[in-house]
Order: C-alpha cells, then sequence, then structure tokens
C-alpha cells in the first residue's frame, strides 16, 4: 500500500499509550496502523437478532437475547458469591451471572428494566445461564439510533483483556483507525481491475472498511470474500511463478537422460512382479521428465502400500544410463536399511553398486563411502539425512529421491538440491494423500503423479476398534494369525513430553505378550535401542524368525514386511489420524487378507471417538486426510515443518475452497498470459509482490 501514514505507529490512537502498544506488540505482534488494519475479526455478533430463551443451547458463540429482569438476588458464600438476575422473555426465563462487580452491577439491574444480553450460553447442572453477558439498555439503544448492530469479534489475550484490550476494546480503536481512515486515506487496489469484474469483488478500501466496520453482515461476508481471495490470489501467483521459473523453458545441460538402457533390462528380465497400470503411467511421466532437458521436480502420492519403492528404484536407472549416481532419503534408519536390503539384491543383478549411510555408519566404512560417491564409483547411495551433510560429494548426481517427504522439513529438501552443480531432478514421494486445496498450495509448483491403483489381489484391511476390557480376545486373534503362519505388530504410542511413561507402557505390554505368548519368539523395536540392536530386531522380524514385533512409532512409515498381517495399535485414541493410517497400512502388504485392531480407553473426546470410528469406517487415505484436516487443520496434516506457510490472516484452506480455486484460476491465467507482469493491468500484482517482499512474507520454502 505504501501509505505512510498507515506506517505510524499505533501508539497514536487514543487510549495507546507506548505501554499499551508495547504489549499489543507483544501478544499479537501488532505495530503500526497498517496491522492493525489487516488484524481481521474472525466472527461477528449480530445484536439486531435475538434468540428465544427456551431455544438456547450451549454453543461456542455469542448470541443476543432480549428480556426484562424479573429479580436479581446475590447467592453463595462470601468467597464464591454470586449475582444472579433472572431475565424473562415471551418464552421462559435465563439467570445471568456475575462473579465480579457484583454490587454494581446489582445497582443497575432494577427489576423490570428491558434490557439486551450478549454472551456465550452454557449448560451449567443441565441448566442454561450467561456468565458475565455485556448488557445494553433499552432505553439507550432506542435513544441512540447510532448504536453499532454488527460486532466484530477478535481474538486477543487474557494479559491484553487485563488491560481493557478485550475484542471490544480492539473494536473500539479499529473503528477510530477505521472512521479516520474512510475519510482521510487513500488505500490503492491491489488487484487487477479485470479479476475484481470478473469475481465480482469489493474494492481494497471498500472490504477493509466493511471488514471492521460492517453496515450488515452481508457486506461483512463480502469484504471477507474480497481480502480471502486476495490472500489467497498472492499466495497462488507466487506458488505459480516459482514453478515457472523452475521449469523455465531453458534447456539446461544434464538433465536430458536419453539411455534407458539399464531400465529396459531391468523391466524385461528382473520386475519381479507385473507393474500396475498405475504404476506404469507414472514411470512414462518419469521417463518423459528426464528427458525433456529439464529439471524434473515430481511428487509421487499413492497411499500406503500402493507400491513406491520399485517406481524409485526404475527411475533411478534412468540417470545411471547416462552416467550419472542418484540417492534416495529416507526419514529413519530401518526405513532406509529396508530400501538398501530390498533394492540391493536387484541392483547386483545389474552390476551396479549401491552403498548405504546413517548416523550410525561406522567412521571407517563412511570414509571409503565418501570416497566411493567422489570418484563415481559408488552408483547409488540410500540413508537418512546424513546424506545431507557438506561432507557427502557426488561426483555427478543426476537423481535425488526423498522417501515419506513429509517427514522432512522443506529445508532439507532445499540441501538435496545443491548436492550438484547442476541441480539433480527430484522425486519426492509421499504416502499422505493431500486434499486437493492443500496440494495447490502446499505442491503448487511440483508436478504430481498419483500411483491411484493397488498391486493386484489386495484385500481390504478389516478394521475393529476394541476397549482395554477385550484384551482376551485381541490376544486369542493375535494367536490364530500366528498359528496361521502370520505376523503381528503391537504398536505402542510414544509422544515426546512423557517419553518416560511412554516407554513403562510399552515395557509392560511387552511383558504382559510374553506372558500370554511363553511359546512364541517376541521382538520389542523402539527409538531408544542403538541402531545395530534396530537393524537386528527388524532383520528377525522381515525373516520371519520373530512372529510378534513390539514397538513404537519408530514403525510409522514405510516399513514392508508383507507377511504380517494383524496391527493392533494400543492407545488408538492418542494417534492423529494421519499416523493411524501409516500405521495400519504395515499390514495388508500382500493377498492375505490383514487386520488391524484399535484399542482404547472408556474415556474418549469426541474427537478421538470421530478418529477411531473413521479408521473403522474407511480405507481410503484421501477419505481419511479429508477427514483429518476437517478435525486438525492443515498444519497437522502437513507437519510442524510445513505448516509456516499456512499462517494464513483470513482464509481459510479448508472452508474456503471455492474461493481458492478461482484465486487459483485468476493467477494462472496471469502467468501463463503474462508472467513477468509487464501489462499496464497487472503492473498492480507485480508492485504488490514487491510490496509482500519486502515486508518478508516468504514463499520461496515452499517445497
Ligand atoms: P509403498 O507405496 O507403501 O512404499 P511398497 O513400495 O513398499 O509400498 O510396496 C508394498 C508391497 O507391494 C511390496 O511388498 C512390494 O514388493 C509390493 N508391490 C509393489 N508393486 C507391486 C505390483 N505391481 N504387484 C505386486 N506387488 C507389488
Ligand atoms: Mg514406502
Amino acid at each position: 500500500m505504501g501509505n505512510s501514514y498507515l506506517e505510524k505507529k499505533i501508539d497514536i490512537l487514543k487510549g495507546i499509550g507506548e505501554q499499551k502498544a508495547k504489549l499489543i506488540a507483544k501478544e499479537l505482534d501488532l505495530r503500526t496502523l497498517e496491522d492493525l488494519l489487516n488484524y481481521f475479526p474472525f466472527r461477528y455478533d449480530d445484536k439486531t437478532r435475538f434468540c428465544k430463551i427456551n431455544e438456547l443451547e450451549d454453543i461456542d458463540f455469542n448470541i443476543s437475547i432480549k428480556g426484562t429482569v424479573t429479580q436479581t438476588k446475590l447467592v453463595g458464600l462470601s468467597y464464591k458469591k454470586r449475582l444472579v438476575a433472572e431475565i424473562k422473555d415471551e418464552t421462559g426465563t435465563i439467570e445471568l451471572v456475575w462473579f465480579k462487580g457484583l454490587s454494581w452491577i446489582g445497582k443497575l439491574l432494577k427489576p423490570g428494566l428491558t434490557i439486551i444480553a450478549h454472551g456465550k450460553p452454557t449448560n451449567y447442572n443441565g441448566k442454561i445461564n450467561i456468565a458475565h453477558p455485556e448488557i445494553d439498555y433499552l432505553n439507550k439503544v432506542t435513544a441512540n439510533k447510532n448504536i453499532d448492530s454488527i460486532i466484530p469479534v477478535y481474538k486477543t489475550t487474557e494479559l491484553l483483556s487485563k488491560r481493557f484490550l478485550n475484542s471490544r476494546g480492539i473494536y473500539r480503536i479499529q473503528k477510530e483507525l477505521i472512521e479516520y481512515l474512510k475519510i482521510n486515506i487513500e488505500i490503492e487496489e491491489n488487484l487487477p481491475l479485470s479479476i475484481i469484474k470478473k469475481e465480482n469483488l469489493m474494492t481494497k478500501k471498500t472490504a477493509l472498511i466493511q471488514v471492521h466496520l460492517p453496515n450488515s453482515l452481508d457486506n461483512a461476508s463480502e469484504a471477507r470474500k474480497r481480502l480471502k481471495f486476495e490472500e489467497l490470489f498472492y499466495l497462488q501467483v507466487r506458488i505459480l511463478k516459482q514453478k515457472y521459473s523452475k521449469t523455465s523453458p531453458e534447456k539446461s545441460e544434464g538433465h536430458d537422460f536419453l539411455d534407458t538402457n539399464l531400465l529396459k533390462t531391468f523391466m524385461m528380465s528382473y520386475l519381479p512382479f507385473e507393474l500396475t497400470e498405475a504404476q506404469k503411467r507414472v514411470m512414462e511421466q518419469i521417463h518423459k521428465d528426464m528427458t525433456s532437458g529439464r529439471q524434473m521436480n515430481r511428487l509421487l502420492q499413492g497411499d500406503v502400500g500402493s507400491g513406491k519403492t520399485i517406481i524409485a528404484l526404475m527411475s533411478m536407472l534412468i540417470p545411471l544410463s547416462n552416467g550419472f549416481q542418484a540417492t534416495m532419503m529416507a526419514p529413519t534408519e530401518i526405513l532406509a536399511e529396508q530400501h538398501y536390503n530390498t533394492l540391493k539384491p536387484l541392483l547386483e543383478k545389474l552390476n551396479i553398486k549401491a552403498e548405504i549411510l546413517s548416523g550410525s555408519t561406522k567412521t571407517r566404512l563412511r570414509r571409503e563411502i565418501f570416497a566411493g560417491i567422489e570418484t563415481g564409483y559408488i552408483k547409488i547411495l540410500f540413508g537418512t539425512h546424513a546424506l545431507l551433510e557438506e561432507t557427502v560429494q557426488f561426483k555427478n548426481l543426476g537423481l535425488a529421491i526423498v522417501d515419506e517427504q513429509h517427514k522432512f522439513g522443506v529445508a532439507q529438501r532445499a540441501k538435496l538440491w545443491k548436492k550438484n552443480v547442476i541441480p539433480p531432478h527430484i522425486l519426492v514421494m509421499t504416502a499422505t494423500p493431500i486434499p486437493r486445496t492443500l496440494a495447490m498450495t502446499v505442491y503448487g509448483d511440483l508436478d504430481v503423479s498419483v500411483l491411484d491403483e493397488m498391486p493386484e489381489g489386495r484385500k481390504p484391511i478389516r478394521t475393529a476398534w476394541m476397549k482395554d476390557s477385550s484384551r482376551l480376545k485381541i490376544f486369542g486373534f493375535i494367536k490364530e494369525q500366528i498359528d496361521k503362519g502370520r505376523q503381528v505388530y503391537v504398536v505402542y504410542p510414544l509422544i515426546e513430553e512423557s517419553k518416560k511413561l511412554d516407554y513403562k507402557d510399552l515395557e509392560d505390554g511387552y511383558e504382559s505378550i510374553k506372558r500370554a505368548f511363553p511359546d512364541i519368539q517376541i521382538g520389542v523395536l523402539h527409538g531408544r535401542m542403538r541402531p545395530e540392536d534396530k537393524d537386528y530386531e527388524m532383520d528377525l522380524f522381515v525373516r520371519g524368525k520373530t512372529k510378534i514385533m513390539v514397538a513404537t512409532t519408530v514403525i510409522e512409515v514405510g516399513i514392508n514386511v508383507p507377511n504380517a498381517t494383524l496391527m493392533v495399535i494400543e492407545s488408538a485414541e492418542r494417534f492423529g489420524l494421519s499416523q493411524l493410517h501409516q500405521l495400519r497400512g504395515r499390514v495388508g502388504r500382500s493377498s492375505k487378507q490383514s487386520y488391524c485392531i484399535l484399542v482404547s480407553g472408556y474415556k474418549l473426546t469426541q474427537e478421538s471417538k470421530e478418529r477411531l470410528s473413521t479408521m473403522v469406517r474407511t480405507n481410503d487415505g484421501f477419505e481419511i486426510a479429508n477427514a483429518d484436516l476437517k478435525l486438525r487443520g492443515p498444519g497437522n496434516l502437513l507437519g510442524t515443518q510445513q505448516s509456516g506457510i499456512l499462517e494464513l490472516k483470513i482464509a481459510d484452506l479448508v472452508k474456503d475452497e471455492k474461493i481458492l480455486v478461482k484465486a487459483r484460476d485468476a493467477a494462472k491465467e496471469i502467468i501463463d498470459e503474462d508472467p513477468e507482469f509487464i501489462k499496464e493491468e497487472n503492473k498492480v500484482v507485480k508492485d504488490y509482490i514487491e510490496i509482500l517482499i519486502e515486508k518478508g512474507v516468504d514463499m520461496t520454502g515452499i517445497s
């Protein structure tokens, strides 16, 4: 906006001294008038509509009622004393309750007086009441026609509320700012006029006025629509711009891998199974990318068990045929080991030298590996994030694959890019099926391939939800599976804050399973074990020596033991939905019927119940991701590393999908036609992006 008035500190507003300004900066991160202007209400209370008293329910927002005071009384002992006022309308009566300011309010609320009360109805001992409502006196309302009827509600903090900056207090200063701005300040439009017309949007200035000081609920919602559109539009413009610059038509040397000899040989002679149609399609897309002469930036999405590993292997063969190296990074040591162990025999058939590097690789071997990849003797390097260390220098890296990429941070992936003079082709793989709205935003600059088909013969996993008390039954079922020659996982939650307690759960669980199955070989696996012990235990399970694997979430992602057909998840209520889906995905990896038992306690929150019943209802990763998004919001679905970009001021990626799609289309149209914003009418876009960059609204690290 570049308006110098708005750059002033908020302490120029009435009633905001230096102290309060400091507190607001600390608590809400608002410093300038412009910051304040962009601090939007999250809701509006409509005081022109009154609820009927007999229809009130315990709900999570404020309502207004209009009624007559019938009586007031002081109840309770001295330290628990409260004032109760009874209000009556034509449908019934309700109690308003105060715990503070008793005598003052008692004096004001004379029986017979008609009042309007605003507050949150709460169920207290089976009766609805409202605690500490705000009161308007009707005679004042009618006397003063200017009283605001639609009141925006702002988020605030306890500390601010104590200093009279509750939602009302913030509203008061917003109002002062807006009244001034209305008359004295020009606010430049930052969307192209063509878009404003096409989408029928409010102008920027009107929207800012109406979002804070609406003269009707409709106007408030139009204002919000405009501001959300703007926010999402600029998010998308910047993502698409980045994508455009990454895939700009110039071809770069070292990105066209025309020789596919190894891949052909592999597919003809060594494929361990027939590829699914989806796998074939994805392979074609990847092959095309790698022969295009441009750098590939592709995301491979495929539900747990859809067969991503073989795609990784085949992709790596392409750079190898052309004299380049490849690397594949996994989030855990166990998973990196698994990749190495399952793919090595296939690679040996093709005479390809592969190695694995992790945090626990011994110094001597480490040195050999460093030398081997620098000379180019080692062609494929598997590993954990240890691969990212400076000391890992490739001779010529042609492809970097990141498995279970949602477990990594953006910065970590960016490091892979720099592993070669020419950035290598990038393939990131994930089983987290990201709903469309999120994918558009988070992976907007990647091309996406989807494995939407499971290998043949898979049967849907059957899931049951049982209570702690059914343990004998569960043990019986474990026994049945083992008698059939199958293997079983029993997983315990591990939550950082209470590690000690969790390990105790795991240990106790292990002991009780041992008692229940004295003749059966049982393994145990958790994060505190030394890497070589983990390998040893995992290896016993992979080879079918141990029948039951008692583990923490270290086995959450990627682990593939097709003979395991039962997953028991203890304290299942403590896991998130996508985590449960990942864990369940450890079974159902062959044509054998697999099962998942979710064990929970009795006392569950509504949200836990919903999570568990979602798991029982469906195996569909997309459906589960959508449910997760609704329950917990996008930050959780993506993992903390990626939630940063989702700190939107007004838009909501879940609720505002329609606006997002429109904003995305509008952004795409501009980028396609005028990527450098040369046209006169697109100049505002260019200017505004510069302002965003200046302000440090960083989008560069998205993917
Ligand atoms: P994810 O996509 O979860 O990483 P994996 O790549 O580990 O899945 O594959 C799961 C299992 O399915 C493995 O045992 C793998 O060998 C097997 N598999 C993969 N593709 C096929 C296929 N086309 N036909 C049969 N089995 C397959
Ligand atoms: Mg996998």
